[in-house]
């Protein structure tokens, strides 16, 4: 009888979680190693655009996803200064009849927890929580892991081995001339306010985005309208953990006053300094490959770095049912399939946060072009983003 191929996985985030699932079902054995000690998600929300909810639709988990999901019904772009609107994208039923899917928010710890739930109901996957995969090398009979457990290593021989280790990747480094991690100069500060703390008149059925050019701020439902994902992006030095935002009053304390209202509406803050992974570097070393922020973590102003997360586990997935036999010619399929798309998406992350950052002047001119072309078209600009298909 032939032998099951064997998959190890570095890292239990929604990538590689999705990687696990979707190779489960394509009939390998899975070995998924999360170095936390239990699986636990930052207290924030994630926007999830069909791309990547046509490959969670396929794992079976469209139904829990809507159930614990919000769908907001536009996203306002509005001027920070002012409070001006600028435009009304229509995420609503036009967004789903023109893409198929609708735009969903959900609170990430939701997410993790339907993912991390089917994981464990699959047979084929094993959770390992408190291993960290420590290392590996590559040699004529395929590849050797180091899993550390408790302070205790032991080697482990699967036919592939996945980086889903996220931005702050140890294993990246081990591909010869992968690319470096590249702190971008800006934070993300995010907080999340139960509903019956927010000023009245916030509309709990929108994204809204504010611009300015000392930051943005996104907002959004999660848990059906329980609680407001608040996001603020500004220029700061980062450092990693502060909590106190006095930097963020200082940077946008003259905005408009109801914007200011719903921050003020916050009581706890966590920064989280944004940093990025160029995608050109190389992804894969033989029977390893990178997978999500590992390979190519991007800035977050087009909400796509999971969604890109979650297509790479289905291309990798495809990729490895079609050539079992030969692991590294798959990885390497998987790599020039997905580098073209994943660098667009990149690069359409970095020019959109130089966008939503612009000085007065300039901040004008792109005002009066967004509302010059209108919501519908400016959200038509991302088509190309949320129409792909996991089948190739
Ligand atoms: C402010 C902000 C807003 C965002 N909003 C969105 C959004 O709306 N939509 C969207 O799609 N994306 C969004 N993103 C991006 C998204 O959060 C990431 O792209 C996504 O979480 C990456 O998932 P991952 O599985 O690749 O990595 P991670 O989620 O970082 O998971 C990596 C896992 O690997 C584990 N690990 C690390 N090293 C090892 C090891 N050696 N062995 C075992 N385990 C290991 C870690 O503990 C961790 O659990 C946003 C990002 C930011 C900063």
């Amino acid at each position: 009888m032939e032998r099951t191929p064997a998959v190890a996985i570095a890292g239990a985030g929604i990538g590689g979680l999705t990687a696990a699932l979707l190779l489960a079902r394509a009939g390998f054995q899975v070995d998924l190693f999360e170095r936390q000690p239990a699986l636990t998600e930052a207290g924030a929300g994630i926007q999830l655009t069909p791309n990547a909810a046509r490959v969670l639709d396929s794992l079976g988990l469209g139904k829990a996803i809507a159930a614990r999901a919000s769908t907001p019904r536009a996203l306002i772009v509005r001027s920070g200064r002012s409070g001006r609107r600028i435009a009304t994208m229509p995420l609503g039923e036009n967004f789903e009849r023109g893409f198929g899917l609708p735009y969903r928010t959900i609170h990430r710890a939701d997410l993790q927890r339907i993912l991390a739930e089917a994981a464990v109901a699959e047979a084929a996957i094993d959770l390992h929580l408190g291993a960290t995969i420590a290392g590996f090398a590559s040699h004529e009979r395929g590849l050797t892991a180091i899993v550390e457990t408790g302070g205790r290593d032991r080697e482990i021989g699967p036919d592939a081995l996945i980086g889903a280790d996220g931005v702050g990747s140890d294993l990246r480094a081990l591909i010869p001339g992968a690319a470096e991690r590249r702190p971008s100069l800006r934070t993300a500060w995010r907080t999340l306010i139960p509903a019956t703390d927010l000023p009245s008149g916030v509309p709990l059925d929108i994204v809204g985005l504010w611009l300015g050019s000392a930051g943005h701020v996104v907002h959004y439902p999660i848990r059906s309208g329980e609680t407001l994902n608040v996001v603020a992006v500004i220029r700061d030095e980062p450092k990693p953990g502060r909590s106190d935002a006095d930097v963020l009053w200082r940077r946008i304390g003259h905005w408009a006053k109801p914007i200011l209202a719903l921050l003020a509406a916050a009581t706890d803050w966590q920064a989280w300094p944004i940093s990025t992974v160029d995608p050109r570097g190389p992804w894969t070393d033989g029977r390893f490959a990178l997978l999500g922020d590992a390979a190519h973590a991007m800035s977050p102003f087009i909400a796509q770095g999971g969604a890109m997360a979650i297509e790479d586990a289905a291309v990798l997935a495809r990729r490895l049912a079609a050539q079992r036999h030969d692991p590294a010619a798959a990885l390497a399929a998987y790599e020039a399939e997905r580098r073209p798309r994943v660098r667009r998406v990149w690069r359409t992350a970095e020019t959109t946060a130089d966008l939503y950052h612009m000085g007065l002047l300039t901040g004008a001119v792109r005002n009066a072009g967004m509302r010059f072309l209108g919501g519908r078209a400016l959200l038509n600009r991302y088509g190309w983003i949320y129409r792909w298909t996991p089948g190739g």
